[in-house]
């Protein structure tokens, strides 16, 4: 196994491994550990080169700094990806190769699950370094987050309702939500919980009848569901949804859903600014699943109600974000980075 550091500014450490026995070609990047160790998950990708790949896991390590420090997890931020097709390349002595690489950053690199990856994966990676999060709850871990990132994010929409429309109640605010996966199926069932008029859509027909059926959903087709008046706007599907096209069709006053890198470009979120449409910053509403996985770290270990307890922070950090845009006059994903960035300095002056 060859493992050699790759120079990059701004991060702290940028590792390749190469291991021919097992075929892995995996790239982890540290970002930032001022606040703590740096977590962030594990894609596996075929990527075209390992330029491309080097380019997603900077970006993707960046962001879970930027995540973790407005979350308040006590930890830093870091990315790992393999070179590989999840269908073909995947072996136990490449999940094994994998864990050695892990374990070779000492701690400094905690891994999770990301695109492709599973329990399974991390459980061969496991048998290699301790240095793993995300297992199941039975091996006292803290398991499946996205319950968690479900209860974080209306957390955080009640906090955005108060911000927008005077009050956090969500009685009879209609909420349209984009993708009811794991998450946005979740979160729908807990807005009707708390009264909110939801209306559904998902590429997945039949999910959506589904729970429909069940939760008495109405169900919307995806090619129409960004022009149904709405309270709520709720991206719970993939990234870059919010953009030139979509951003004048939207009839929301709020757009809040857990989609990673719902805007585009940053320009966007100044967009629905100037329209008077109140972002969330996706990686703060959805930040629940980080701050699950970051329990497990605690003295003691996993516990769900001191989980629980800190997923109601995100109410918080988002006022401070809404806080700083209006006083300095900026999009609110602008105000979420000079959050991040004012913490990091801050512990870092320290
Ligand atoms: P998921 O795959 O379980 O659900 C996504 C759903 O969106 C699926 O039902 C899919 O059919 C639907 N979908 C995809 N494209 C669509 C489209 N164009 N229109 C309508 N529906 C569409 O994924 P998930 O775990 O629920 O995650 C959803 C989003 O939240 C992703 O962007 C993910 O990165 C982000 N996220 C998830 C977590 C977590 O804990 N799972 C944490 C943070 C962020």
């Amino acid at each position: 196994m060859e493992i050699s550091e790759i120079q990059v500014d701004g991060y702290e450490h940028v590792a390749r491994c190469r291991d021919e026995a097992s075929g892995l070609h995996a790239i982890i990047a540290i970002h930032d550990t001022t606040l703590g160790p740096a977590l962030g998950g594990m894609r596996m990708l075929p990527y075209a080169s390992e330029d491309e790949a080097l380019f997603d896991v900077l970006r993707l390590s960046k962001g879970m700094t930027y995540k973790s420090a407005v979350a308040d997890t006590g930890l830093g931020g870091g990315k790992s990806v393999i070179i590989g097709d999840p269908a073909k390349d995947k072996s136990e002595a490449l999940f094994l190769a994998m864990g050695r690489f892990v374990g070779s950053l000492d701690g400094r690199y905690i891994t999770a699950e990301d695109m492709n990856i599973g329990i399974a994966d991390l459980e061969i990676v496991r048998r290699e370094t301790r240095w793993v999060t995300g297992l199941s709850r039975e091996s006292g871990s803290s398991g499946n987050p996205s319950p968690y990132t479900a209860y974080g994010c209306l957390v955080g929409i009640r906090a955005t309702s108060k911000e927008a429309f005077g009050s956090e109640d969500l009685a009879g605010k209609k909420v349209v939500i984009q993708g009811v996966g794991a998450v946005g199926g979740r979160l729908a069932v807990l807005l009707k919980e708390a009264g909110a008029e939801v209306v559904i859509c998902d590429l997945r027909d039949e999910r959506a009848r589904e729970l429909a059926d069940k939760h008495g959903f109405e169900v919307v087709d995806d090619e129409a569901h960004l022009e149904v008046d709405c309270d709520i706007y709720s991206p719970c599907a993939r990234g870059a949804g919010i953009n030139d096209e979509t951003i004048p069709k939207l009839r929301c006053k709020v757009v809040a859903g857990c989609a990673n890198n719902q805007l585009l470009e940053p320009r966007h979120g100044d967009e629905l600014r100037k329209r008077g449409i109140l972002y969330a910053p996706d990686y703060v509403l959805n930040s629940g699943g980080i701050i699950n996985v970051s329990v497990e770290l605690l003295p003691g270990g996993y516990k769900e109600d001191v989980a629980m307890k800190k997923i109601e922070h995100i109410g918080d950090a988002l006022a401070e974000v809404y806080a700083i845009s209006k006083a300095e006059d900026i999009s609110t994903n602008e105000a979420a980075r000079r959050l991040a960035e004012r913490r990091l300095a801050a512990a870092k002056a320290k």
